[in-house]
């Protein structure tokens, strides 16, 4: 079972926002370990959950194993699920970036907890290979993962309508490659060497596609998409004859230039969402060598100007809070890049370091990390740091006024007039909804930093005792399931990601 959201739907309006959005975000490993299953000759059930029913009544109530996967924000959903399976003696194991990024305080409710999947990893804990209470990994290169045609079923299931057919939103998640070749402090892949897979299952998985499911929007799961640029798009150039399918991917600035431009619309490339992430770092990804400030601020709006003539869909994504962020110059650039690019829609992130990146290391060492705050909070609009050259509550006034100013009305109008595609004005028109809805959250967060000292305290680092609004958030999103993780449960086990597990062994992928 895929988590895919962090929190119960409570309006039929956020449902199908859900089922549109959230139900698409299905990703490639927990097929993939489907399918291997299946290929055992297990009986293998698949389902992801994006926040509708309960997520344990949808798989059936007597499996032997379960396999959960979760990113670290529905991470206590996920911990909750454990402990309603181990009662029934299921064994558990849980994947997916939480686990990459915070195995040891996954070993805390899972049985197994897997950092790193290969079809042979999952043989060797299906034979129970492994002891309870066991980080595991496979030190092998991922180069095997199944075809579109072998997840199927799975495809079906998370991203067809009923199970049956492609709908509005469908994508096909693909993989073309893995790792990177940047090392970004704050990336949980910045140590993960780029290697493009067997292009043979690229060419499999469209022909297929294009036989079965013509034109059907495809979703690049690829860290950084096409980095062997040319290699990877003379497959998509290679389509056989009918409608393309229209595809999304993330990929660096410096990867998207020049007459490769020309080939990303040529493939019919749809959507695309390069991460800029500074005005005063991580500049060499953006394609402007060692340049920051206003300048690389005018280069990068150039050249997302430029990508826009080729690609509809661009999503720009920004990190406000950094340490090299200080005063109002980030937030002015910020504004002005907004200003200049209506049609580019930009995600403006809150720095969280997740486990296992330098970035999180650092704050660890440093004393900068929240103790106490749930792993539910990892993820905007809340802060789990302290950042360096900003108070909390300054810091919210900052970042609200580049949230305002990316969504008002004179914003939206010229959003929509630069955006020619239907299907985008109308992704603008939903995303610019849910960033007042969103702006409403961080002032609340500030109302709470400027008019309760016990909350100050604890964003400052002056105290460690957890606020109760966390607490009542935490519970409001386990619903149900609240009770079945304690308040010290809560508190997450944060170690330097190089501490050795705390009464288990790491196994790289080797039988005991
Ligand atoms: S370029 Fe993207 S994928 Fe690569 S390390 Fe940086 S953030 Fe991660």
């Amino acid at each position: 079972m895929e988590l895919l959201a962090e929190t119960w739907t409570t309006s039929w309006f956020q449902a199908t926002g859900y089922y549109l959005t959230r139900k698409q975000y299905a990703s490639i490993m927990p097929q993939a370990i489907a399918v291997w299953c299946r290929q055992m000759g297990h009986e293998a059930y698949y389902k992801t959950w994006y926040g509708v029913g309960d997520p344990k009544s949808s798989l059936p109530s007597d499996l032997d194993v379960v396999f959960i996967a979760a990113y670290t924000q529905v991470s206590p959903l996920a911990y909750a699920l454990a402990r309603l399976y181990a009662k029934e003696k299921t064994f558990t194991v849980l994947g997916g970036p939480h686990a990459k990024s915070f195995p040891h305080d996954s070993l805390r409710f899972f049985d197994l907890v897997v950092t790193q999947c290969d079809k042979a990893l999952i043989a060797d804990i299906l034979l129970g290979a492994f002891p309870k209470r066991t980080i595991v990994a496979s030190d092998r290169m991922l180069t095997d993962i199944p075809t579109v045609e072998e997840r199927l079923p799975e495809i079906k299931t998370s991203a067809f309508m009923r199970g049956k057919r492609p709908y509005l939103s469908t994508a096909v998640p693909l993989l073309s490659s893995v790792g990177c070749p940047y090392a970004c402090n704050f990336c949980t892949d910045w140590n993960n060497p780029y290697a493009l897979l067997p292009l043979e299952l690229l060419e499999k998985d469209l022909a297929f596609l294009t036989k079965h499911y013509p034109g059907v929007m495809v979703s690049f799961h690829d860290p950084n998409f096409a980095v062997k640029f040319d290699q990877t798009l003379n497959v998509l150039d290679a389509q056989p004859e009918g409608p393309r399918h229209p595809y999304i991917m993330e990929s660096s600035l410096s990867v998207l230039r020049g007459p490769r431009l020309q080939r990303l619309k040529d493939t019919r490339c749809v959507y695309v969402a390069p991460g800029i992430e500074s005005w005063a770092d991580y500049s060499n990804k953006a394609g402007v060598g060692r340049i920051t400030g206003a300048e690389k601020l005018r280069r990068v709006t150039e050249h997302i100007t430029e990508l826009h003539e080729y690609v509809p869909g661009i999503q720009a994504n920004l990190i406000f809070g950094l340490d090299s962020d200080a005063g109002d110059e980030p937030v002015e650039l910020t504004k002005e890049f907004l200003t200049q690019t209506p049609f580019a829609w930009p995600v403006i992130n809150i720095p969280v370091p997740f486990g296992g990146t330098p970035l999180y290391d650092d704050h660890l060492k440093n004393g900068r990390m929240l103790k106490g705050m749930p792993f539910a909070f990892y993820y905007a609009p809340y802060l789990v740091t302290t950042l360096k050259n900003y108070e909390p509550a300054v810091y919210y006034e900052k970042l609200i006024e580049i949230c305002q100013h990316l969504s008002t009305r004179k914003m939206l109008i010229r959003r929509l007039r630069t955006t020619p595609n239907a299907g985008l004005r109308i992704l603008h028109l939903v995303r610019t909804f849910a960033m007042r809805s969103r702006i409403r959250a961080y002032r609340q967060v500030h109302a709470m930093l400027t008019t309760d000292s016990q909350v100050r305290a604890y964003h400052e680092g002056r105290s460690d005792t957890l606020p109760e609004f966390y607490h009542r958030e935490y519970e409001h999103m386990l619903g149900p399931y609240a009770s079945l993780i304690s308040r010290a449960d809560r508190t997450p086990e944060l170690v330097p990601s190089s501490a050795p597990p705390p009464a288990a062994k790491v196994k790289l992928a080797e039988r005991v």
